[in-house]
């Protein structure tokens, strides 16, 4: 697939407007839906009408399997207007993947540039023409970077800051303060639909696409209504996510630390023979014990770690479809 995605690209610099598609992936968000279709739509038509988007650019929303009116409004808005096109998957898949399902259905919808961004309009629109503009001048991949943190929690500032660090260290290229509000190229979305794998991190895939990249800076706001969609559970899996599909240097740790307790074992024998050599018999119960528990820990993280990282294999083999799409709205 994709060769026929790749014509477009030499369109720029030419003098017709990209096509641009706005991907909104949507989980109950029937609260939010009705005024951030409408601040989409007013973007997409005002980047129409200063000839830097052209008329066929669309709004789509992807309904991530959500419980409520969602699919109804987003049905509606396809039938009141053109520029809104839709997806509805069967199933809650979560965010990433959703977000995957719209940037390529995108791509069939034979767009030649999407802009992902979130349905509470947290991220900031006006920042998306600076994104096309980037795009004209030759990037790829553009980021939206959060200037601050101020409508964040100190906790969710926090361990966002030290989960970056950690990715960092680990090896894998995450984009400091970027979450998933970019826009990506037909080119660069024609790489990601090469990636096979069934468990998606696009935060870290985006970047190891390689591609000219570039940024552009804004301030992030409070959800428009509604709760978030991403409560500490779905943050915490999203985070093991990030690292077990990238890195597999935990599970290395883990060995070295199995190692250095393998040598203090040894350690410790040679003091319990010299000791009993000399005479000096040892109570040993203090010290049986905590061996026991010491190396029993041991083996046991040992093990979890090891069995994300099969259990990881055991997912991808299946290969199953990362998501199912129930209905189009074209
Ligand atoms: N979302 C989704 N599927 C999910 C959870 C969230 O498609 O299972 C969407 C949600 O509708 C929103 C985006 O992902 O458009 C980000 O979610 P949210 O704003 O709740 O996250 P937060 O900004 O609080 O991190
Ligand atoms: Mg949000």
């Amino acid at each position: 697939m994709g060769h026929r995605y790749l014509n477009s690209v030499g369109a720029r610099g030419e003098t017709t407007p990209p096509m641009l598609c706005i991907v909104v992936p949507c989980y109950n968000e029937e609260e939010v839906l009705p005024q951030s279709s409408r601040v989409l739509a007013h973007v997409v038509t005002s980047l129409v009408s200063a000839g830097k988007a052209s008329p066929e650019s669309r709004v789509l929303f992807v309904d991530d399997g959500s419980h409520d009116a969602t699919w109804d409004i987003i049905r509606g808005l396809n039938g009141d207007d053109h520029v809104f096109a839709g997806i509805k998957l069967a199933h809650n898949e979560g965010h990433q993947r959703a977000l995957y399902a719209g940037l390529m259905e995108a791509l069939d919808l034979g767009c030649d540039v999407s802009v992902s961004i979130d349905a509470d309009l947290q991220d900031d629109v006006d920042v998306i023409e600076r994104m096309v503009d980037k795009y004209q001048a030759g990037a790829e991949i553009v980021y939206g970077v959060r200037d601050n943190r101020d409508t964040d929690t100190a906790f969710k500032r926090k361990s966002a800051e030290s989960y970056y660090r950690l990715m960092r260290r680990l090896g894998t290229e995450v984009v400091y303060n970027s979450a998933d509000f970019r826009l990506m190229s037909s080119r660069a979305l024609v790489a990601l639909s090469q990636y096979g794998e069934a468990n998606l991190f696009l935060r870290g895939i985006v970047p190891s696409l390689g591609f000219k990249t570039d940024t552009v800076t804004y301030a992030r706001k409070e959800r428009l209504a509604g709760e978030s969609k991403y409560p500490l559970n779905k943050m915490v899996g999203l985070a093991v996510e990030g690292i077990t599909s990238f890195s597999t240097k935990p599970m290395r740790a883990v060995t070295a630390v199995g190692l250095a307790s393998m040598l203090f074992a040894i350690a410790m024998l040679v003091y319990a023979i010299a000791s009993w050599a000399s005479g000096h018999a040892v109570a040993g119960w203090g010290s049986l014990m905590v061996s026991i528990w010491l190396v029993g820990g041991l083996v046991m993280t040992a093990l979890g770690i090891t069995g994300e990282y099969v259990g990881k294999a055991y997912l991808e083999t299946k290969r199953r479809p990362r998501y199912i799409v129930e209905e189009e709205l074209d």
